[in-house]
């Protein structure tokens, strides 16, 4: 509600979170851009999108198998999927600037879902059409982040923080909605080792070099 200025050394503007715009056309040449987009430009997927106010979302509305509705051969996985509602509850400001957070579909979350769609396309191919597919709610899934506040050997520093699940249940952990067990973070000399190490694996895993398999998303 006030305003002023902030020193910084860096900053990062965030733009406004929406999808690339692509445009959808049927064989027939007929725009089917809103049947397989949801406004914001995002691909509508296996969620609710008609859960309404925030007293109605449930941890259910969130998607499992990615897969649009309308099409079975069409998945939207990681940043690319359409959210059913904001995961916080929205506020504003006391000058009545909204702050709706948008839900992070961040590295873990999208390799996670990218692995569980990769999965699912692939027994459609080898197993058949109506192969089950596979699932990754961001409501049944944990997510780990580290943020790096200072580098060194044995002075460096990072804050390593968990959440379980990313989507708050309510009806299974009443309260705070996580499972406070797994919900927990720290800041020390531990998190900037688990940032190095971590920052080596998944060099590791990208080049898909020996073993890479065995490294978690
Ligand atoms: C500045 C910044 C910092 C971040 N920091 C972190 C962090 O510290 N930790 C964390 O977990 N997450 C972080 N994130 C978020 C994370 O990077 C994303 O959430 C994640 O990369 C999303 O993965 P994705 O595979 O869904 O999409 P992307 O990684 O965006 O992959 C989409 C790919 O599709 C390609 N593509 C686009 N259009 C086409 C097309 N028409 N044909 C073919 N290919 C196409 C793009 O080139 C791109 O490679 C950060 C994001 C930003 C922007």
């Amino acid at each position: 509600g006030s305003y002023g200025e902030e020193e910084f050394d860096f900053s990062m503007l965030i733009p406004p979170f929406a999808g690339v715009g692509l445009k959808a056309y049927a064989k027939d040449g007929s725009d089917i851009t809103a049947t397989v987009f949801a406004p914001n430009g995002f691909m509508k997927v296996d969620a609710n999108y008609a859960a309404g106010a925030y007293e109605n979302w449930k941890a259910t509305d969130w998607p499992k198998t990615y897969q649009n509705p309308t099409y079975s051969n069409m998945f939207a996985c990681g940043i690319a999927f359409a959210p059913p509602h904001p995961i916080s509850k929205p506020m504003s400001s006391p000058n009545g600037t909204p702050i709706n957070p948008t839900p992070p579909r961040t590295g873990m979350p999208s390799g996670i879902i990218g692995k569980a769609v990769a999965h699912s396309i692939c027994d459609k191919i080898l197993k058949g059409e109506n192969a089950p597919l596979h699932e990754a709610s961001m409501a049944h899934m944990g997510a780990a982040c580290v943020a790096s506040a200072g580098k060194g050997l044995f002075n460096g520093t990072a804050a390593a923080m968990t959440i379980y699940p990313v989507v708050p249940d309510f009806d299974k952990y009443p309260g705070t909605g996580r499972d406070t067990d797994y919900t927990f973070g720290e800041i020390g000399l531990a998190g900037h080792w688990i940032k190095h190490i971590l920052h080596h694996l998944f060099i590791w895993k990208a080049k898909l070099k020996a073993g890479w398999t065995l490294i978690p998303e």
